[in-house]
């Protein structure tokens, strides 16, 4: 398809790292050769046609780095002031999903490769939380990505937190 350029397969956050590595360094036909990266020249190999890329410990903390979207913002101010739009901060505590793992929905197309839930540990998930609201008062909106909330964060995480005026936190979570 001459639309799509590369294929993530899998987890992909250690992939695309090394995609954006052979980009800079002007070698993107490396990434070829890394398991979980797909392109017209190595999808029909049945060594990557499967291949997905490898996991990520959920506790394998880092900051992300946001100046290239703040930047963009500057550039194009006007949603934000004419209100059409309300910048988000995206972030992940988990992966998978607690209930999928033992009763997967009918409906659910979510988790291909692993429905096992991996939750980040309490202090970090607070640490981030933090390193988020330092980022108020122009960001307030901060957005989960997770499948679904982990449950002992209403215990061991959400009553630690301390957000700033105007804060809303956005998490999908499983009705009961
Ligand atoms: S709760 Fe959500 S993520 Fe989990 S199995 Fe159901 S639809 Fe999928």
């Amino acid at each position: 398809m001459p639309t799509v350029d590369f294929v993530f397969s899998g987890p992909a956050l250690n992939t695309f790292g090394e995609f954006v590595r052979c980009v800079l360094d002007g070698e993107p036909e490396r990434a070829d050769t890394v398991p979980g990266i797909l392109y017209e020249r190595n999808c029909r190999d049945p060594c990557f046609r499967k291949a997905v890329g490898a996991e990520r410990d959920i506790d394998d903390f880092f900051l992300p780095d946001y100046d290239s979207f703040f930047e963009a913002l500057q550039v194009h101010p006007e949603p934000r002031r004419t209100g059409t739009s309300k910048p988000m901060l995206f972030f992940e505590t988990s992966r998978g999903c607690w209930w999928g793992q033992r009763s997967h929905c009918t409906f659910c197309r979510l988790n291909g490769e692993s429905m096992a839930f991996r939750s980040m540990a309490p202090d970090l998930a607070v640490r981030q939380f933090e390193w988020l609201f330092g980022f108020a008062p122009a960001y307030t909106a901060f957005f989960c990505t997770d499948n679904v909330m982990p449950r002992n964060y209403a215990r061991e995480v959400f009553p630690r937190l301390d957000p700033p005026p105007g804060a809303e936190i956005f998490y999908e979570v499983k009705a009961r």
